[in-house]
Parts: structure tokens; sequence; C-alpha cells
């Protein structure tokens, strides 16, 4: 079965090597406060930024989900408010988690087809931090990172946070035009689900001190605290740190796999237009993801479609939230191959 699943989603093939490595070097028992995992923690951390251009003075901290990092962000590093843009399930999940603890915060919904436009109201008198989700995966839009560049330039004093879970690793980011970014594994790094990363600008380091929340395991300056030796709070998950330590090695940098995913989601957009009953659900191509493409269709398409798809060995994405019945998901992330695109591709254009 070739998972095109946008999370958890197809690993790199090499993982199971990787493991057996993991296995053979006791890398899964050793302890978290040892020198073999801060040798490996700080490997990690040096290569996510040699590979995907985060810049020297940014910190990278390892959380357990994207969920989580959505948790740290609310209690360490918003004091007041906070500012949601969003046009999905996603977007809309962190603004409410959010909300749980800050109930000042605002939510500001966006049609899928508009590009994010922050212009509309003045946040420059107001205090607090801007939240962007840089790809929605329930529908497969994404804002532009000269969108995020803009945002930063109106808006230079406030803190911004991204989530790029479903783009970091597989999308090049500007990450010096804001100050949090955050990503869980299990989908563009191609890896097992279990963990996270959080990187966080001089600003935000700055912020989260003077909060300086510290009710929490995961408290961010518990976290800034341990970091120094790079370590975690809490034994993290070391077998997938290792394990994005040895994807990291062998990826390329990531303005390369961006190109090459650009390349092809050119042909599978191509492939989609022309299906019979089905059209690509985001019609305007500023705004679509690079990442994550969703279908639409008749919603008895659309399930006849996914269970064929099943039969042949594709497993589709099922679709997410309000498009749950008329879409499916197909996944464009690096550890999917030219080949198995091409195979889905067939089997597409064949199927009625
Ligand atoms: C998957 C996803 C999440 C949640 O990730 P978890 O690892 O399940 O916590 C959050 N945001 C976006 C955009 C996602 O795609």
């Amino acid at each position: 079965m070739i998972s095109f699943y946008p999370g958890p989603s197809k690993v790199y093939e090499q993982i199971p090597k990787y493991v057996k490595d993991a296995y053979a070097d006791g890398v899964m028992s050793i302890n978290h406060r040892s020198e073999e995992f801060m040798k490996i923690s700080s490997s990690t951390i040096s290569l996510l930024k040699e590979k995907l251009f985060i810049p020297e003075d940014y910190t990278v901290f390892f959380a357990s989900s994207a969920t989580e990092c959505w948790e740290i962000i609310t209690q360490s590093l918003i004091d007041n408010t906070s500012y949601h843009f969003f046009n999905g399930a996603f977007g809309e999940k962190w603004f409410e988690y959010t909300k749980k603890l800050h109930k000042l915060s605002i939510g500001y919904r966006f049609n899928i087809e508009a590009e994010l436009k922050i212009g509309d109201m003045d946040l420059s008198s107001e205090k607090g931090m801007i939240c962007i989700t840089q790809n929605e995966t329930s529908n497969g839009t994404r804002v532009s990172t000269k969108r995020i560049a803009k945002v930063r330039k109106q808006y230079p004093n406030h803190l911004i946070a991204v989530d790029a879970t479903s783009s970091m690793g597989g999308v090049e980011l500007k990450f010096a035009d804001a100050d949090v970014w955050y990503a869980s594994v299990q989908k563009c790094f191609g890896l097992p689900a279990g963990m996270a990363v959080m990187i966080c600008s001089p600003q935000a380091i700055k912020k989260a001190l003077e909060i300086n929340e510290r009710k929490h395991y995961n408290s961010l300056p518990f976290m800034i605290d341990k970091m120094q030796d790079w370590q975690t709070t809490y034994t993290p998950n070391v077998l997938n740190i290792y394990l994005l330590q040895r994807v990291l090695q062998k990826v390329k940098p990531i303005d390369e796999v961006h190109k090459k995913l650009k390349t092809r989601l050119k042909k599978h957009l191509k492939t989609v237009d022309k299906l019979k009953g089905m059209k690509l659900l985001v019609k305007n191509p500023r705004v679509r993801s690079h990442t994550v493409v969703p279908v639409s269709g008749e919603p008895e398409l659309i399930k006849r479609v996914k269970q064929k798809a099943k039969d042949e060995g594709f497993l589709l994405g099922n679709g997410y939230g309000s498009h749950k019945e008329n879409t499916f998901r197909i996944a464009n992330f690096p550890a999917i191959k030219a080949k198995e695109m091409k195979a889905l591709h067939e089997f597409l254009t064949a199927v009625d």
C-alpha cells in the first residue's frame, strides 16, 4: 500500500534500516541526560538549521506534537490576547485551544479562495501574538512566504507564530519573517508520529522569559533552560530524534526539495484537472498548497474512488472537517516517489 495520506503519511523507505541501526547502536535505551543523547540532539538541530535554512540565532525545541505546540505557545508566549487568521479546521482548532486560556483572543476567518489580508484591521496599537496557519491541511490552502513577510513588515513589534505542520520539510520557509514555527514530523518530514519541532526567534525567547510562566512541565522557560544542554524537560522520543537526524543527513537542501515538489505538483494538478466528475477543491492557484491537494466531487464518487484506490494499493487521505464527504486529499510530500505519484495518476485517469 502506498500512502498518499497527508499525515500520518508515507515514511522514508530508509526508516526500517535506521530503526535497525538505532537498535544495534543502543540508541533506543540511551539516557536523555547522557553525552550520547546530547550529541544526537545537537547534531539534529544543526542539520535542521543547515537543511531548512533556519537562522543561526533561532532556538529549536523538541515537543511531542503540533497540538502540544499550540499549548506551549498559549500558556508561555501569549500574555493577554492573540489574533488568529484561519480558513480551515486546523487554524480554527488552534484558535479554540487558545481561547480556553485567553478569553480575549480573536479569530478572523477568511475565504479559502482568498489570500490572507491582515491589513483590513489595524493591530498596530494593539498588543498580542499574530497566529497564522501557513499550510491548512484540511482544505489544501497555503499562505505564501511573501504574505508572511508583509505581515512582518506591517507589524515588526508583534510576535508572529506560524503552524507549518504539513509544509515544513517540503517547502522553503522564510523563518526570519516570524518568531515561532512548528511542525509535527508525521507529515512532510516523512517520519513516524510522536514528535514535533518548534523553532523560536530571539524575540520569542525574550518574551517567554519576560512572561516567565512556570506552571507546566512544558513551560517554555523550562524548555529554554534544558535546551542550553540540548535536552528536553521530559524523556523525549529519542528514536524519532535519531531518525530525524538520519533523514536530514540524507535529504537535499530545502530549496532543491521544494523545487522538485513544485515540478511534481504541476503535473499532478494537470492530471486532476482532467478527471471526470472531480475537480480541485481550491481554484485560486495563488493560495493552493504545494504539499496537500484535495480533490472534490460528489460524495458517492469520492467514496467509490477511495475504495477502488485502496483495492489497487493506493491509500488516499479522507476529506477533513467540513470537506469530509466531498473530497479526498493527496499528499505531495518528499517521501513519496515520482514513480509512485505517476502510478497514482494512471489509476486516477482510468478510474470511473
Ligand atoms: C496535523 C496538523 C496538526 C496537528 O498535529 P498533531 O501532531 O496531531 O498534534 C496541527 N496543525 C496542522 C496544520 C496539521 O496539519
